[in-house]
């Protein structure tokens, strides 16, 4: 039971980068490049989706981990703020029922206060510009 071929690959597998959030973003690339071939019927873009296929399976067995997690982490700076914009959203559309938001109106910082108080003092904790609204 020892050498079945799951243990073997897991053998194989170790020290090895594997899977991250850079090769899955290639490998979705890739399969939207063929997509994009089908839809356009320009076959080449076919043999162009190969390359970041290719790149992704090229990292996910790399053994060289530290450098690819080095890429990985500057990859994941770079889209970050499209991250956060989705995340922020999320959050804003969780608590829409129980909070609300607004903007300073001096520095347009987003500021987020419990709903259903009346009329309150809101302080933006940016700059400190003190205003009223209808919470
Ligand atoms: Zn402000």
């Amino acid at each position: 039971m020892k050498n079945n071929p799951l243990n073997r690959l897991q053998k194989w597998m170790m020290g090895r980068n594997g899977g991250d959030q850079l090769s899955l973003a290639l490998l979705i690339l890739s399969l939207l490049l063929s997509i994009v071939s089908g839809i356009l019927d320009l076959p080449i873009i076919i043999y162009i989706s190969y390359i970041p296929f290719v790149l992704a399976v090229y990292r996910i067995f790399s053994k060289k981990v530290d450098k690819r997690r080095l890429e990985n982490y500057k990859f994941m700076m770079k889209v970050s703020p499209i991250y956060s914009f989705y995340h922020k959203r999320k959050t804003t559309l969780k608590d829409r029922k129980t909070h609300k938001y607004f903007k300073c109106p001096n520095c347009k910082q987003g500021l987020r206060v419990p709903k259903g108080k009346g009329k309150i003092n809101i302080t933006c904790s940016k700059c400190g510009t003190k205003f009223i609204k209808q919470s």
